[in-house]
C-alpha cells in the first residue's frame, strides 16, 4: 500500500500559500482536519478537474494577469506548487474538486497542459479514511 499524509505533512514538504482557505473547506465541506490521513501526492490529468471552477469570464485585470504569468509558466515547463484537490465522484463535473489553485487550473487549460501535480484527498474512497470531524470526535477534545 501506498504511504498516506496528512494535510499538514503536505504543507510542511511544500507550503500552501491559502493554506488557512483550504482548512476551511475541507471543515466546512468535507469534515475533516489537517491531521487525517487521506492525502496523496499525485499528478492529475487537466480534464478530470472539476469543470464548474473554469472560469468564463476573465473580466477581471487583475485575474486575468494571474492567469496569464501562470500559462507563461506552465509554457516554459517551469514546476508550478501543487494543486489542492478532493478526489469523488461527479459525473458532470470531473473527478476531482478544486480546493485550491483555481488560477493554475485555469491557466493550464487554456494552456492546453495536460496534468498538473496535485495533493489528492481520498476521503472515503480508494482505501482512504472517513473524515475525523464527527460528533465522536469533538467530544473527545
Ligand atoms: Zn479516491
Amino acid at each position: 500500500m501506498a504511504t498516506w499524509s496528512t494535510l499538514a505533512d503536505l504543507h510542511r514538504s511544500e507550503s500552501c500559500k491559502d493554506y488557512d482557505v483550504v482548512l476551511d473547506n475541507l471543515a466546512v465541506l468535507y469534515s475533516s482536519t489537517e491531521e487525517l490521513r487521506c492525502w496523496k501526492s499525485e499528478v492529475v490529468p487537466v480534464g478530470e478537474i472539476d469543470r464548474f471552477q473554469i472560469m468564463d469570464d476573465l473580466d477581471d485585470h487583475d485575474e486575468t494577469q494571474r492567469v496569464e504569468t501562470l500559462r507563461s509558466v506552465l509554457r516554459l515547463n517551469d514546476p508550478v506548487p501543487p494543486l489542492v484537490l478532493v478526489h469523488g465522484i461527479t459525473p458532470d463535473r470531473g473527478k476531482y474538486f478544486l480546493l485550491d489553485g483555481c488560477h493554475r487550473f485555469n491557466a493550464a487549460h487554456l494552456e492546453g497542459t495536460g496534468s498538473l501535480p496535485a495533493w489528492v484527498a481520498h476521503i472515503d474512497c480508494c482505501g482512504g479514511p472517513s473524515p475525523d470531524m464527527g460528533n465522536a470526535s469533538l467530544a473527545a477534545e
